[in-house]
C-alpha cells in the first residue's frame, strides 16, 4: 500500500510513502500522520492512498514509511480534500498553508483528546443475561462484605445516567481501590467519554440574552424559509441570494431553515462576519440554536477558543455529534458532517476576505463547498454585494426578497445634510450640522438614545475639496486620486497615473482641499459641548482594545446608562437597540472617496447598514447623513434604501469599466527594501506579462502603493483584468515560477482583493 501525503509546513508536493502493516487499517484519505521529510519527522495529511495517480519520482523499494497516525480517523474530509485543491488553484496558494489553515492548531499538534471515566452500576438482571450458559450459579446480589463497595453501588445504582469517577471519588470519599474491586466483581462497569470542554460560548454576552420565544414568521419570512426549505431538501447544490431590508427578521429566516436541515438529519455552517465584534448577534443566535438542537449539538468557533476547546469543538463536528457551527471565515472549513446548508450572513462584508495567504474569501469558499458536498448556500445581506447580484441576474442564484421590516415598522428617514452649507454659515471646520444638534437634543429630552458613526475606512490621503465639495479623480479609471507626501503628487494607484498635487480646488479655486478624517475624540468632545449633561461613550479600536470593554459598552447603553454612542463603523453591524431613535453619520464622504471603484457600494452598504441601526424598537427612528456631496448616487439612494435602484445605476458602471463583477481582478503586490530595484524588477515582470498574456489578460500598473513604505519594504503593485481567472491564475503562477526574481523581492498575487 503506497500513500501520497502533503507535508506541511512549508513543503508544497505531494510525497510518497509505504504504509506499514499497522497502520493499515485506519489509514484513509485525509488522515494527520508523521513521515519522514529530509531526516527529520513532518506531519503532512494523506492526499492520495495506492495507486498512485502519477507513478513516484522515486524507485518504489526505496520508499520511506508513514511513521506515525496522529488520529485513527481522517483530518480532512475528501471534500474539504477538494476543497484545499481548488482554493490552491484559484487564489494561487500553496497547498500546505491551506491545509493548515482547514485544521486546527490543536488537531495538527495531535492535542490529547481529553476522556473521563464514567461509572455504571450493574443490574442484577443484566448480569444474569450477560454470565456465560455453561455457568450454573446465579450472580449474587449487592455486595454484602464491603460497605464502602456496597455504599458505591447503591449510589451507582440510584442514578438514571453513568456518574463520572472523579466526582464519585470525591461525593463518596473512597479511594480507588474501592472502585476497582467493585469493576473486578462485575458489579460496575467503567466506561470512557471524551469531555467537552468547549465553553459552548457561555462567555458570550451573558447576560444579554434570553432564549426567547421564537416568534413566528410573518407571510414574507414564511415563504422565504419555505423557499430555501424546499431547495435544501432537493440535497442539490444551489444558491440563494436574500435581500432583506434592515430588521425584516433574516435571522429568523436562517433560524428556520437550519432546524429543517437539522430535523432531516444535515449539518449545517453559518458564517458572520468578525464574531468578536458580534457578541450580542453570536448569543442570540446560540440561544435559538440551542433550543433547535439541544445538547451541545452547535459550536461556536472564534478567535478566543483555547487550544483544548477548539479540539473538542472541531471532534464533535467530526464525530458528528455536534450538527451546526457558528463562526467567522475559518468556520467555513469546520469538519460538518453530511452538510447541507450553508448560511453567509452579511455576505457583503469585506471582512469575509482573509487578507494574509492563503487570501481566500470566505463567502465565496463556502458557495464552492456547497458545491462541492451538494449543499444549499444561503447568501443574506440588506445590502447585498454586487458580486452576488450580478449572479442573480445571471441566472445562476436564486433570489428572495424580504421587502417589509417585522411588525410592519417603517425604515427608518434618512434626512442628508449639505455640509457645504454648514461649512458656509458658520466660516470655519463643523463637526456637528445644526440639523444634527437639535435632533440630538430633542432624543436627549426624551430620554432616547443616539448612535453617532464616524466613517474611518479609507486613507486620510484622499483629498476633497470642503467648499465644493470636489474630489480629483482619474480619467481612465474613475477612482480618486490619492495624495502622495513624498513628491507633493496625485496617483492613481489603479492605472499610475500622475499630476502635481494641485494647491486649489480645480473646480472652483478654493484653498481648503486637503481632507482630514475626524477621530472619535473630536467628534465626542462636540457632543459634550452641545450636550454637557449626557452621558457619552466612545467605541473605536483604540478605545476597545481591553478585553470585555466593547462588552461592556454594549451592555450599559442598553440598559441605558449611556446616552450617545460615538463609534466607528465597527459598531454597525447588526446592533439592535430598540430605543436608539436617531443615527448621525458624520462624515458620508470619506467612503464615497476612497480610490476605489467600490467606494459607491461601500458608502451605499455603510448608510443603509447605519440607517439600519435607528428605529428597531416601538420608536419611529430617523438618520442624519452628513456630507459635501449630496447630489452622490450611493447618497441619494440610500435615502430610501433603493437596492434595485442603486445596483442597476452601478452595475451599468461597472459594465463600462469592465470592473467586478464583469471581470476578475487580481492585485500583485511587490515588496522590497529597494525602491529603484523594486520598480525595475515590477516594470521587467509588467512587460513578461503583457507579451505573454496580454491578448487575454489587461494590466493596469505597475504603481506604487496608496502606502508606498511600510516597514522599511517599499511596495508597489500591479492588477490584472481578466474575464477567465481560473485560466490566468495558473498562467501567472507558471510564468512567476521562471521568472528571474531578486532575492529580497517579495511578491505575493491577491485574487479577487475587495479593496484596491
Ligand atoms: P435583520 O437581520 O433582517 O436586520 P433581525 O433578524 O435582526 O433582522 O430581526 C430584527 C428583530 O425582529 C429581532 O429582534 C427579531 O427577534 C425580531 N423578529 C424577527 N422576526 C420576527 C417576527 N416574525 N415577529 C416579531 N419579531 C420578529
Ligand atoms: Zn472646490
Ligand atoms: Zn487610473
Amino acid at each position: 500500500m503506497i500513500v501520497g501525503v502533503h507535508p506541511l509546513a512549508g513543503f508544497d508536493k505531494l510525497l510518497h510513502y509505504r504504509v506499514p502493516e499497522r497502520l493499515r487499517g485506519d489509514l484513509r484519505l485525509g488522515a494527520l500522520v508523521r513521515v519522514p521529510v529530509l531526516r527529520a519527522l513532518r506531519l503532512g495529511v494523506v492526499g492520495e492512498i495506492s495507486p498512485p495517480a502519477a507513478p513516484p519520482d522515486f524507485p518504489l523499494a526505496k520508499l520511506k514509511s508513514v511513521a506515525e497516525l496522529v488520529y485513527p480517523f481522517p483530518a480532512l474530509s475528501p471534500d474539504l480534500l477538494r476543497l484545499a485543491r481548488w482554493m490552491s488553484r484559484y487564489y494561487a496558494a500553496p497547498l500546505d498553508g491551506i491545509i493548515e489553515t482547514m485544521i486546527p492548531v490543536a488537531v495538527r499538534n495531535g492535542a490529547a483528546i481529553k476522556e473521563e471515566v464514567l461509572l455504571r452500576a450493574i443490574s442484577e438482571e443484566e448480569r444474569v443475561s450477560e454470565l456465560p450458559p455453561t455457568s450454573g450459579t446465579p450472580a449474587k446480589k449487592a455486595p454484602r462484605a464491603a460497605p464502602k463497595q456496597a455504599a458505591v453501588y447503591e449510589f451507582l445504582a440510584r442514578q438514571p445516567h453513568p456518574q463520572p469517577k472523579r466526582l464519585v471519588l470525591e461525593r463518596l470519599g473512597v479511594t480507588p481501590a474501592v472502585i476497582a474491586g467493585l469493576v473486578k466483581r462485575g458489579l460496575v462497569r467503567e466506561e470512557r467519554r471524551r469531555v467537552q470542554r468547549h465553553a459552548y460560548a457561555d462567555d458570550w454576552a451573558s447576560g444579554e440574552v434570553a432564549a426567547a420565544q421564537p416568534p413566528v414568521l410573518n407571510t414574507e419570512q414564511a415563504a422565504a424559509a419555505a423557499a430555501i426549505e424546499e431547495k435544501c431538501a432537493g440535497g442539490d447544490f444551489g444558491v440563494t441570494l436574500l435581500h432583506g431590508v434592515t430588521g425584516s427578521g433574516k435571522t429568523e429566516v436562517y433560524l428556520h431553515a437550519i432546524d429543517r436541515a437539522l430535523k432531516t438529519g444535515g449539518g449545517v455552517i453559518f458564517l458572520v462576519p468578525e464574531v468578536a465584534l458580534t457578541p450580542q448577534t453570536v448569543a442570540r443566535l446560540r440561544a435559538r440554536l440551542e433550543a433547535i438542537a439541544p445538547g451541545h449539538a452547535c459550536v461556536v468557533w472564534h478567535s478566543r477558543l483555547s487550544e483544548g476547546e477548539r479540539l473538542d469543538g472541531w471532534l464533535a463536528l467530526a464525530s458528528g455529534e455536534a450538527r451546526v457551527v457558528v463562526g467567522a471565515r475559518s468556520a467555513v472549513f469546520a469538519p460538518v458532517q453530511d452538510l447541507r446548508l450553508i448560511v453567509v450572513d452579511e455576505e457583503h462584508e469585506p471582512a469575509y476576505k482573509q487578507d494574509e495567504s492563503p487570501r481566500y474569501h470566505g463567502r465565496d469558499v463556502a458557495v464552492y463547498r456547497a458545491h462541492l458536498a451538494g449543499a444549499h448556500c444561503v447568501l443574506g445581506s440588506a445590502t447585498p454585494s454586487l458580486e452576488s447580484y450580478a449572479n442573480v441576474q445571471a441566472g445562476k442564484y436564486a433570489f428572495l426578497e424580504l421587502k417589509q421590516r417585522v411588525d410592519d415598522r417603517r425604515l427608518p428617514f434618512i434626512d442628508v445634510v449639505d455640509m457645504r452649507v454648514e461649512v458656509m454659515r458658520s466660516r470655519g471646520l463643523t463637526i456637528l450640522s445644526q440639523r444634527l444638534v437639535r435632533a440630538m437634543q430633542d432624543r436627549f429630552e426624551k430620554r432616547e438614545q443616539v448612535i453617532l458613526f464616524i466613517n474611518r475606512r479609507g486613507y486620510s490621503s484622499s483629498m476633497i475639496c470642503q467648499d465644493c465639495g470636489h474630489v480629483e479623480e482619474c480619467e481612465h479609471c474613475s477612482i480618486a486620486m490619492t495624495y502622495h507626501r513624498t513628491d507633493e503628487t496625485l496617483r492613481c494607484h489603479l492605472c499610475g497615473a500622475q499630476r502635481s498635487a494641485p494647491a486649489r480646488c480645480p473646480k472652483c479655486g478654493s484653498p481648503k482641499i486637503r481632507w482630514r478624517g475626524l477621530g472619535t475624540q473630536r467628534v465626542e468632545e462636540a457632543v459634550r459641548r452641545v450636550l454637557p449633561q449626557a452621558r457619552i461613550e466612545r467605541m473605536d479600536t483604540d478605545t476597545m482594545g481591553k478585553k470585555n470593554r466593547f462588552r461592556e459598552v454594549l451592555a450599559e447603553f442598553r440598559a441605558g446608562q449611556i446616552d450617545v454612542l460615538v463609534g466607528t463603523q465597527m459598531i454597525a453591524k447588526g446592533l439592535d437597540f430598540p430605543n436608539v431613535t436617531l443615527v448621525g453619520l458624520i462624515d458620508a464622504d470619506i467612503s464615497l472617496h476612497i480610490p476605489d471603484f467600490r467606494a459607491s457600494e461601500r458608502t451605499f452598504q455603510l448608510l443603509v447598514q447605519v440607517a439600519g441601526r435607528a428605529g428597531r424598537g416601538d420608536l419611529a427612528g430617523e438618520v442624519v447623513v452628513q456630507t459635501f456631496t449630496p447630489q452622490a448616487e450611493p447618497i441619494q439612494f440610500s435615502r430610501h434604501a433603493d437596492f434595485a435602484g442603486f445596483s442597476e445605476a452601478e452595475l451599468k458602471l461597472r459594465r463600462d469599466f469592465k470592473y467586478p463583477p464583469y471581470r476578475h481582478l487580481i492585485k500583485h503586490l511587490f515588496r522590497g527594501p529597494n525602491p529603484e530595484k523594486l520598480q525595475f524588477y515590477a516594470e521587467q515582470w509588467a512587460k513578461r506579462v503583457e507579451s505573454e498574456l496580454g491578448a487575454a489578460v489587461e494590466l493596469r500598473g505597475p504603481s506604487p502603493s496608496p502606502i508606498e513604505k511600510v516597514k522599511d519594504h517599499y511596495r508597489w503593485q500591479l492588477w490584472y483584468f481578466t474575464e477567465n481567472v481560473s485560466k490566468t491564475v495558473p498562467q501567472l503562477v507558471a510564468l512567476q515560477r521562471e521568472f528571474p526574481w531578486a532575492e529580497d523581492i517579495i511578491q505575493v498575487l491577491d485574487v479577487d482583493p475587495v479593496s484596491l
